[in-house]
């Protein structure tokens, strides 16, 4: 019997605007890109090159002194600019702009290609950090430094191909359209990191791709375990996926590890396999571009640093009336304010909701009927919080494990009375970090 986790809410998955469409590249070479220097969520990298400089596809252009975490052009051109640019996380950070030659030259000096034999613990921690691999599910946080941590201390990799925010179907697609090469990565690292078990989770909603994993397993690995559960938000949420395999709850201040367990998102596996058996460093992904405002919602292969101005172009613009943009999706992500917002590494979609599709009605007063502590999937109890917050009761607050929140969005997507209950517990887990309520 499969295990399952408290709370969660399933809202329509809307995937069916783009889940047949294949990853597409790009119509056109964007003119520039705009490269954040925050190499991953904890560290930012310094400059290599200077504007006037010439860079190829795949040439590092920045590196954080102490990890080596690398970031590569991913256009061939000019370097213009370091300049502050908006990230999708919200706020600017300092980027450096390359103005392609419209040719897509590769770095002649990238690495060659290894075959899986060759691959040991120290040739693919040095691969994903020179790659510049980081979390492509969101969470944007050294590839190699996890690898480092898991190795000998996991009994599981579980391939999280869950994808559960609604729109989103970049994973799904790359599950379809590179099974294989997928399948034989989690071996290596499974191999290297000395794990006994690979478990690839995805949902229901994508039964073709599951049966095609299922039936590629037979042939890869007997090791590897393909579970196809029913979907529901957040599954693919770290602490969520890991009690759906093992039954075991995670508490307060504890990993993965804790459960034995490395989880890995499709994307950042299909970017080990490319940095590995085709030498190639991140410097594109797949982004769902989608939403009822989007003329032809499409999943196109990005290079980083594409401005979100781009992207709606080559899905034929938005259509007539007000869109609002979101990055990261409807559930967990964030506003865009500026279609120059770039596409980072660990932005897998923007979405821009029609005028039907938005949730932002007028707030009313809460009327006490639990729905957003029976959804949180963290046991929190949104309305106290919220509560605490606005009384500026701060020594009530600390004692509500805001910090637990995992920034799901289920509070606020089952709040009748429109409360912006994850923000304002942004607000309260920032007012906690800075002393109190003010
Ligand atoms: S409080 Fe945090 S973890 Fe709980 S439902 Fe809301 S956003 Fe998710
Ligand atoms: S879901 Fe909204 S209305 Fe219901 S208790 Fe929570 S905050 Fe109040």
């Amino acid at each position: 019997m499969r295990h399952t986790f408290f709370g969660g809410v399933c809202p329509a998955s809307h995937k069916n605007l783009t889940r047949k469409k294949p990853i597409a590249p790009l119509d056109v070479i964007p003119e520039l890109v705009t490269i954040p220097l925050r190499a991953s969520a904890d560290e930012m990298a310094v400059p290599l090159v200077q504007p006037g400089d010439q860079v190829q596809v795949g040439q590092p252009i920045a590196r954080v002194e102490k990890s080596g975490l690398t970031i590569h052009a991913s256009l061939s051109g000019q370097v213009e600019s370091v300049q502050d640019c908006p990230h999708p996380w919200g706020g600017l950070c300092p980027a450096l702009v390359i103005r392609g030659d419209g040719k897509d030259t590769p770095w002649p000096e990238r690495p060659a290609p290894l075959t899986a034999d060759q691959v040991n613990l120290s040739t693919l921690l040095d691969r994903v950090n020179e790659a510049g691999i980081v979390g492509m599910g969101g969470g944007a946080h050294s590839t190699a430094d996890k690898l480092r941590r898991a190795e000998g201390k996991i009994t599981y990799i579980i391939l999280n191909a869950a994808e559960c925010e609604p729109y989103v179907s970049v994973d799904h697609r790359l599950l379809l359209e590179h099974a294989d090469q997928l399948l034989l990565c989690t071996q290596v690292l499974s191999r290297c990191l000395r794990a006994n078990r690979v478990a690839v989770v995805t949902l229901g909603d994508k039964l073709n791709a599951a049966e095609m994993i299922e039936k590629r397993v037979q042939l890869h690995s007997g090791t590897t375990k393909v579970y196809t559960l029913r979907t529901r938000y957040p599954l693919g949420s770290e602490k969520q996926i890991i009690q759906t395999v093992t039954g075991q709850e995670l508490g307060q201040g504890s990993g993965p590890l804790d459960a034995g367990c490395l989880v890995l998102n499709v994307g950042t596996v299909y970017a080990i396999s490319q940095a590995l058996f085709e030498g190639k460093a991140l410097t594109h992904r797949a982004v769902t571009i989608s939403g009822g405002a989007v003329t032809r919602p499409r999943n196109l292969w990005v290079p980083i640093g594409t401005p979100l101005s781009h992207l709606l172009a080559e899905c034929g613009q938005l259509k007539d009336g007000a869109a609002q943009l979101l990055s990261g999706g409807v559930m967990a992500g964030r506003p865009v304010e500026d279609l120059n917002t770039p596409v980072c590494k660990d932005t897998n979609c923007f979405i821009a909701l029609s005028d039907e599709e938005r949730k932002d009605g007028l707030e009313t007063a809460c009327i006490r009927c639990g729905k957003c502590a029976a959804s949180c999937p963290m046991h929190l109890v949104p309305t106290f919080i919220v509560k605490a917050l606005r009384q500026e009761d701060t020594a009530y607050l600390k004692k509500l494990h805001v910090e637990d929140c995992i920034s799901c969005g289920c509070c606020s997507f089952v709040c009748p009375a429109n409360i912006p209950l994850v923000e304002l517990i942004h607000k309260a887990g920032e007012a906690i970090e800075n002393g109190g309520v003010k």
